[in-house]
């Protein structure tokens, strides 16, 4: 089977990879139907890590899938096949003190799709995966919002994590996939007011369609002034979806005393720097967002009910051939992109 690989920085081709065969009894056997380029992949594909996670070549990444179950192992019960499924890429090991705990995500022995050492991502046309990593799709339900289900799982556990953002003021550091899945999810759990600031025109303009009560570019406008302007008492949470320096200082400048600062962003340094003596001042939270834990049913009603919106989420479909392509304009944030497709049917 042949499966889009990571061949050097900003470099793909084609490997030869296993087929995927049902081997274990919990295991089914996936079509893959849609792929989302995620700003992880682009990590990968850019800088050719993420920290301590290097790729070593040649690699196929990518985690943000739907599909349908082709076959299904002699001990799976709940899928059958013909089933569509949006898959979590997020395989833990159920037995350590973390997964006892209630935190796969933080599994100590955790394997993530499309992370180096780990297993290999879901650019290609089959995969095999743990009946119990699929979730089944609804019927209204498209691949593509399968495929979405993971970015807006992170969104709603971001917003979870947060603690109660009902009737609270909010800001959001830039508003690229998972920047709109926060925002999304603060709107459905009563956010009061939601400030966003985000470089790309494109990005601002949906913000805007999507509600945002305020929202500014960050390299012609000064954010800590215009949302102080705004909002005298300042900020409740603000969430970084950039990991950049600037979403630190802003946030601890925006938020008001007791407020949280929460980190989602993937930042392309080794250390943050905070203000430490504003931040003790006012007694800031920071809290940081490894993925998601337990969200992906939430997503999955959350997006059938209505309750949050993915409209304006997909900006460009390619087919698999043209993943180069593909890579490269959500790697260079041209034509103003948002969410990437990439399908895999021959
Ligand atoms: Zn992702
Ligand atoms: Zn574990």
């Amino acid at each position: 089977m042949k499966a889009i690989s990571l061949e050097g920085i900003h470099l793909l081709g084609t490997i030869d990879c296993e087929e995927a065969i049902v081997k274990r009894p919990d295991d089914v056997r996936i079509k893959i139907k849609s792929v989302g380029v995620c700003g992880s992949d682009i990590h990968y594909y850019r800088d050719g890590k993420i920290g301590v996670q290097v790729v070593k070549y040649p690699f196929v990444i990518g985690h943000e899938f739907s599909g349908v179950v082709e076959a299904i192992g002699s001990g799976v019960s709940r899928l059958k096949v013909g089933d569509r499924v949006s898959v979590d890429p997020s395989v833990s090991c159920g037995t350590c003190d973390q997964c006892l705990a209630g935190r796969p995500h933080t599994c100590r022995n955790n394997k993530f799709l499309g992370c180096p050492g780990q297993l290999e991502g879901c650019n290609k046309p089959y995969i095999v995966m743990p009946e119990r990593n699929c979730y089944l799709l609804p019927d209204p339900l498209s691949f593509d919002e399968g495929m979405l289900v993971e970015p807006l799982s992170i969104g709603i556990y971001s917003t979870l994590s947060a603690g109660d953002v009902a009737g609270k003021h909010i800001g959001i550091l830039g508003f690229g996939p998972i920047g709109m899945c926060v925002f999304q999810s603060l709107k459905m759990r009563g956010a009061a007011s939601v400030f966003v600031s985000e470089p790309l025109a494109n990005r601002r303009a949906l913000a805007l369609a999507q509600g945002a009560d305020m929202v500014v570019n960050p390299l012609t406008e000064d954010v800590i002034s215009v949302f102080n302007n705004a909002l005298p008492l300042q900020q409740d949470i603000v969430f970084d979806c950039c990991g950049m320096q600037q979403a630190a200082d802003q946030a601890i400048n925006t938020l008001k005393p007791g407020g949280t600062f929460m980190i989602i962003g993937i930042p392309e340094f080794d250390n943050w720097a905070f203000q430490a003596d504003l931040m003790r001042r006012k007694e800031i939270t920071i809290k940081n967002v490894r993925r998601q834990n337990h969200c992906d049913q939430a997503a999955i009603d959350a997006i059938s009910s209505g309750n949050v919106s993915m409209e304006g989420m997909i900006s460009h479909r390619f087919h698999w051939s043209e993943a180069q392509k593909a890579y490269d304009i959500v790697a260079n944030y041209r034509d103003n992109v948002m969410k990437v497709v990439l399908y895999f049917d021959e």
